[in-house]
């Protein structure tokens, strides 16, 4: 089974793509400084895929570190999560995701350089398009960002588009995820955000569960429907999915390729609540309050590329993401 070098691989998605790889007949090997995660994911890991996942506890940055595992795994491909991902923290700390989040990127592409890798999926975002892109936002669409962690992905997309263009066969898919939610079906693993939840459903299952009073609606004044912003939600099993197929298409074609990961349909936070009342049976108390710096209104995805090259199609729906993240959420209580 072809090894696949996971960073990031504890993480909320690094996770289900472990689980995806597994079932997909990869054997990943996951790097991960447990900096946003827990090192009992790996047990979880080991009980979803009934396989024993390798796991090393380092910071990618550590170029020392990443030799010693490219060293010990002759390894097909990488997939690169880890990174520091907070939008707001990002824009009071720049420097530090700016250096975070290009040098993590660098230091796996010198070690892909040392020891011939020359297949890499990254985890790139919807938000390195520019806000006012018509939607749905096409791969061709205008880039450009609006806070320093999208400048990270779309910098880190530059970087590795480069050092595709010097690498003869190398190959690079730039996946860029919309907004991923739920958890696997096993109910053990999911997101864990460590603190008050930033993210839409990662405070709504804590609603749900009385730790948070009530969910706060971030303004109903946006011109869309009913005056709340649309996302693309796109369960994070699905999303993970598209990993194992990237790597499929990164094994025939070389270049640096860039695809949209999401549904093509959105939903408003409004939409999110109700579907989440009606997946569950749990009624979510909410406030409307005012809007939140920086949101926009409204984006999808138009999905054709990822249907066209990876032959990927999301499949779950909103209803299975919320029952997802619920039956996640009711595991931690226990
Ligand atoms: P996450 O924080 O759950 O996972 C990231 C993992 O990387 C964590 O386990 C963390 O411990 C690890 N990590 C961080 N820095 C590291 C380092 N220097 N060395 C080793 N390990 C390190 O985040 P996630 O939601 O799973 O996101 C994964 C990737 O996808 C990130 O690059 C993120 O920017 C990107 N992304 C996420 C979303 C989203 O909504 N969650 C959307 C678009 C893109
Ligand atoms: N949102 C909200 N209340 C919250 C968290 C988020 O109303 O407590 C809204 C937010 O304004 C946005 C949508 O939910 O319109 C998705 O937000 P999230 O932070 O999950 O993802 P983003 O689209 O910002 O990446």
């Amino acid at each position: 089974m072809p090894n696949i070098l996971v960073t990031g691989g504890a993480g909320y998605i690094g996770s289900h793509t472990v689980a995806a790889l597994s079932a997909a007949g990869y054997s990943p090997v996951i790097v991960d400084n447990f900096s946003n995660s827990q090192e009992s994911v790996i047990t979880r890991l080991e009980k979803i895929t009934g396989a024993q996942i390798p796991f090393y506890n380092a910071d990618v940055r550590d170029g020392a570190a990443l030799d010693a595992v490219f060293s010990q795994y002759s390894f097909a491909a990488a997939i690169h999560f880890a990174g520091l991902k907070a939008v707001g923290e990002s824009v009071a700390e720049p420097l530090r995701y700016y250096e975070h989040n290009l040098a993590a990127t660098m230091s796996l592409l010198a070690a892909m350089q040392k020891h011939g890798v020359k297949s890499l999926i990254f985890s790139s975002s919807a938000t390195v398009y520019r806000e006012d892109d018509p939607v749905p936002y096409v791969e061709s669409g205008e880039l450009g960002c609006s806070n320093p962690y999208g400048w990270t992905k779309l910098f880190s997309e530059q970087i590795i588009r480069d050092v595709a263009a010097a690498t003869p066969g190398f190959s690079a898919v730039l996946l860029r995820y919309f907004n991923p939610i739920g958890a696997h079906s096993s109910g053990l693993i999911g997101e864990e955000p460590q603190g008050v939840p930033n993210n839409l459903l990662p405070y709504v299952t804590q609603v749900a569960a009385g730790i948070r009073p009530q969910l706060s609606v971030f303004g109903n004044d946006y011109p869309t429907p009913d005056g709340t912003c649309i996302r693309d939600y796109i369960h994070v099993s699905d999303l993970a999915r598209a990993h194992a197929l990237a790597l499929g298409f990164a094994e025939k074609n070389t270049g640096a390729t860039a695809i949209n990961i999401g549904t093509g349909r959105g939903y408003s936070v409004l939409e999110v609540v109700a579907a989440f009342e009606r997946a569950t049976g749990v009624s979510l108390p909410y406030r409307v309050t005012a809007r939140r710096p920086g949101d926009i209104p409204e984006y999808f995805a138009n999905p054709e590329l990822a249907r066209e090259k990876l032959g990927f199609a999301a499949e779950l729906g909103i209803e299975e993401m919320c029952r997802d993240a619920w039956r996640f959420e009711q595991g931690r209580k226990d």
